[in-house]
């Protein structure tokens, strides 16, 4: 479970009324029983639950089980999409790895709006499931065009529907330890925008087949592709 609190050997951890539940009721569990913690930042510990009420319950902090690891740092930029399958971005990015997702602004973005608030708690909870020991943000959402300008030092692999882009086999080849995958909105990059992107010196455009896939599949795909010829 995901506790945003420091950690230390005989430290009390209080998880709150929604965590509670969940142990006492779905997991039957209750004072004297083990479980993991994590915080996204001190690696994994096993506590033991000291005491149980429905509003919160107590864990003592017993030993540490897991340290930090070195994670890849793979961001990923999408232009938000409609509400559940933007959820599916968000849960399925965790599980693959993503250090940080980056909703970008285009020019056919249709739904501009998101609730970060939402969408880390998502992140969370598929973090929790995953076993994660980090746990990715979410940034704010910012136009493409300055988000290309926040980009020195990070190549760009973006998924580019066009036509004219190399096969992922090939592009990915050259694929650089820290990276951001780029996807555009429902109706695709402008002409403009795919320019902008092509004239950054280390940007990849990269095509995901013949097919036109919507922006979830395609952030699926291209994170699996990059993922097993890069990540962990
Ligand atoms: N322009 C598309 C159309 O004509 O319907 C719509 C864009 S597609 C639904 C959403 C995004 O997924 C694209 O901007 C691109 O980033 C990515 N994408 C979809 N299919 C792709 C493909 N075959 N190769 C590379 N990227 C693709």
């Amino acid at each position: 479970l995901y506790c945003d609190q420091a950690f230390s050997e005989g430290a009390i951890a209080v998880l709150p009324k929604a965590q509670a539940h969940y142990l006492g009721t779905v997991l039957r569990m209750g004072v004297g029983d083990s479980l993991r913690l994590f915080n996204g930042r001190e690696g994994e510990w096993r506590g033991e639950i000291i005491s149980h009420s429905r509003k919160h319950t107590d864990v003592k902090l017993v030993e540490p089980l897991r340290a930090m690891s070195e994670v890849p740092d793979i961001a990923l930029a999408f232009a938000p999409i409609r509400r559940h399958r933007t959820s599916f971005i968000f849960e399925k990015g965790t599980e693959l790895g993503v250090s940080r997702f980056e909703p970008v602004i285009t020019a056919r973005t249709q739904f501009p709006k998101l609730s970060l608030e939402k969408a880390q708690a998502q992140i969370i909870e598929a973090a929790e499931q995953t076993e994660r020991l980090d746990v990715p943000n979410v940034c704010k959402p910012v136009r493409l065009l300055d988000w290309i300008g926040m980009q020195a030092g990070r190549q760009i692999i973006f998924a580019d529907e066009a036509g004219d882009a190399l096969p992922a086999r090939e592009a990915l080849k050259s694929g650089q330890p820290r990276a951001t995958l780029l996807i555009g909105p429902e109706g695709g990059f402008t002409e403009d925008e795919r320019q902008a992107l092509r004239q950054q010196e280390s940007v990849l455009s990269v095509s995901l087949g013949p097919r036109i896939l919507r922006a979830d599949t395609a952030a699926l795909s291209l994170l699996t592709l990059w993922q097993s010829l890069h990540g962990d």
